[in-house]
């Protein structure tokens, strides 16, 4: 668990500084990005102001165009008879050229309407009280003079009008010409400038006279901005660059961007709403930062999933480790050979007790295959046990001799287990060997005490039977003769009468030993009885089985052990009886029944004699079965 904790702890803190840094990132992207925007809005506006202005002073020259060409006139036509008439003739043409002027007009000394461009009949109109013709009437500049914003007293159109004195040849006052340019016109050209919802664009005269507004509230027109307004200050402003300013029409935060006319003297100031800016960028800044977040979670979520699984998988790397190491730990600590083998049954760990069990260092055997080991006549038993072991068989026990490299012959008992994977397939196995010399020793001497009869030193008659039908069955099945000799002493009943019975075990023994004597080590000879013998001849045919016994009965005969009741011999005697199996219809009690037959018919004929079976009657044979 401690692992876990500092794996996860690391990977948060991994996490934390990521997303920190991912956030001082974005947030520096996004003042990099507003002041960009600021930086660009403030040049749209100085474009736009720029623009207007060269506009407006585009209008005012053609309106100075068409009064120098009405003065002139004038001059030239001081007293022709149609003079008005002409003169309003070049007006008109005058007017058809600029069509954003919306009327010319020539007034008298007296504010009398002498001529106007648009109609013939308002002479009546007198404009006296005008700002214009005051400023004209006191002053004796002959300079272009733009009056605030006029209101046409026949259309009601709004205009912004540019005029001039006019002398007489003494210079005194004559009268003023005068040509008004639409507002109309000039409203419409500032549309074509995006300043957004909130943005403005002002014209105004030099000393801050507002001549025309977009948006377009009528009651601004022809207000005078105090000198000391900061927003005429900005408008003032040489350096061009865009200012923050409160709007005093509207009450809006504004960027504003200024521009005054070095031929006319008129200011313009283009501005746009601050906080439309911001709420732009914020929008956009909305979509930047939902998707970083997305990408940020993601990046997360796919961190903490690779840090768990790797965090598992050390996880169970440490366990793996330490179960190899209690392994390894009871392994040492046993006094069998514990071995870990690969798939292929390749040694990769040996436990120490290698080196008592088998006298081998056990980092030698790391690495060896158990599978060069195996005798060749043993191969084929080994893969079996392999095979069913890899199929996930749970244990496979064998037991086997092996000689050591110092010459002496080991019996082992290795039990063999398949090591699974978490997913439940093989991976490996297991052999833990214990040294069973002793045992097996033994075990063997056991055997041969089960089976061996304690007085002649014979098998016993356990031993024969199993022996027999064993041999039986061989000799069926590779199809070879099979032999079998009953013994029987002659008169042993008066033998230990006569010698006592302890004699009579001697003799017994002395029988046992001259038969063992006379045969083969693939023989059986077995105490069937009290003092009879059984002997099986594997591979032997009836012929020599006759010879055999022959030699065995003259054998005992020639040993010459006194015995006086035994007549006419004297001495010590058996009797054989013959039975043998040469492929004939026959199973081993019916071999048996025919060998003691024999024998009891060599004992009515006399005995100390062999007699062969199949010299039998079949009445003779079923009288004694
Ligand atoms: P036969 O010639 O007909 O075989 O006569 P027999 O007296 O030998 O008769 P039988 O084979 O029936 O007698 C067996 C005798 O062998 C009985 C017993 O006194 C003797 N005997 C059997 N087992 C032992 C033994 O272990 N030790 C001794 N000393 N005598 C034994
Ligand atoms: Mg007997
Ligand atoms: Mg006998």
């Amino acid at each position: 668990m401690p692992v876990k904790r500092s794996f996860l702890s690391r990977t948060l803190l991994a996490l934390l500084c990521g997303i920190a840094a991912f956030i001082a990132l974005g947030i520096w992207g996004e003042y990099a990005t507003l002041k960009a925007n600021y930086q660009k809005l403030e040049s749209h506006l100085l474009q736009t102001a720029q623009a207007v202005g060269q506009h407006v002073d585009d209008s005012v020259e053609l309106a100075e165009l068409a009064i120098a060409t009405i003065e002139a006139e004038i001059d030239e036509n001081r007293n022709g008879e149609d003079r008005l008439v002409e003169l309003r003739k070049v007006m008109r043409q005058q007017q058809q050229w600029a069509d954003r002027l919306e009327g010319i007009v020539y007034i008298d000394k007296m504010g009398g309407i002498v001529v106007a461009s648009t109609s013939p009949k308002i002479s009546a109109i007198n404009v006296s009280d005008r700002d214009y013709f005051i400023h004209h009437k006191n002053s004796v500049s002959l300079g272009t003079y733009i009056g605030p914003p006029i209101r046409n007293r026949v259309n009601g159109e709004w205009a912004i009008s540019v005029s001039r004195r006019i002398n007489g040849p003494n210079g005194s006052f004559e009268g003023v010409v005068l040509a008004s340019i639409k507002l109309g016109h000039l409203l419409e050209f500032f549309s074509r400038f995006d300043v957004g919802a909130d943005g403005s664009i002002l014209l105004a005269r030099g000393d801050g006279l507002v001549l025309a507004r977009l948006p377009f509230p009528e009651k601004v027109l022809g207000n005078r901005m105090p000198a000391d307004d900061p927003f005429v200050k900005i408008l003032q402003d040489p350096d061009p660059h865009a200012q923050r300013f409160l709007s005093k029409v509207d009450g809006t935060v504004r960027l504003a961007a200024s521009y005054q006319s070095p031929r006319s003297g008129v200011l313009i100031a283009a501005s746009a709403s601050e906080w439309e800016m911001i709420a732009d960028w914020m929008a956009r800044a909305k979509w930047r930062w939902m998707f970083g977040i997305f990408m940020v979670a993601l990046a997360c979520i796919l961190t903490i999933r690779w840090r768990t699984q790797a965090e598992l998988r050390a996880e169970s790397e440490a366990k793996l480790h330490q179960r190899d190491e209690e392994f390894q730990l009871i392994a040492e600590a046993s006094a069998d050979l514990i071995e870990k083998l690969s798939m292929d049954g390749t040694r990769q760990y040996v436990s120490s007790s290698a080196q008592r069990i088998l006298g081998r260092n056990p980092e030698d055997l790391v690495g060896t295959n158990i599978f060069k080991e195996i005798e060749s006549a043993q191969a084929r038993h080994a893969a079996e046990i392999w095979k069913k072991l890899e199929a996930g068989e749970a244990v496979s026990r064998v037991q086997y001799s092996m000689e050591r490299l110092d010459g002496k012959v080991l019996w082992l008992d290795t039990s063999i287990s398949p090591l699974k994977d978490p997913k439940g397939n093989v991976s490996g196995f297991v052999a833990i060997t214990r040294d069973v010399t002793r045992q097996k020793a033994m075990q063997d001497e056991l055997d041969i005490l089960a089976n061996t009869d304690a007085l002649t030193g014979l098998a016993n008659r356990r031993a024969f039977d199993i022996r027999f039908e064993s041999l039986f069955r061989e000799a069926e099945e590779e199809a070879k003769p099979l032999s079998l000799l009953m013994i029987d002493a002659d008169c042993f009943k008066q033998y230990n009468d006569s010698y006592g019975h302890s004699a009579g075990d001697d003799c017994l023994k002395a029988i046992a030993a001259a038969v063992s004597g006379s045969l083969r080590a693939t023989d059986l000879a077995a105490r069937y009885g009290g003092e009879e013998i059984a002997i099986l001849l594997p591979g032997t045919g009836e012929a020599s089985a006759a010879l055999v016994a022959e030699k065995i009965r003259r054998r005992i005969e020639r040993l010459g052990i006194r015995h006086e009741a035994n007549r006419p011999w004297g001495r010590v005697t058996i009797s054989i009886g013959i039975g043998s199996f040469e492929g004939q219809a026959l199973d081993p009690p019916l071999l048996f029944a025919k060998a003691d037959s024999a024998l009891y018919e060599a004992k009515r004929r006399g005995r100390n004699r062999t007699l062969l079976a199949s010299t039998l009657s079949a009445d003779s044979f079923a009288s004694t079965g």
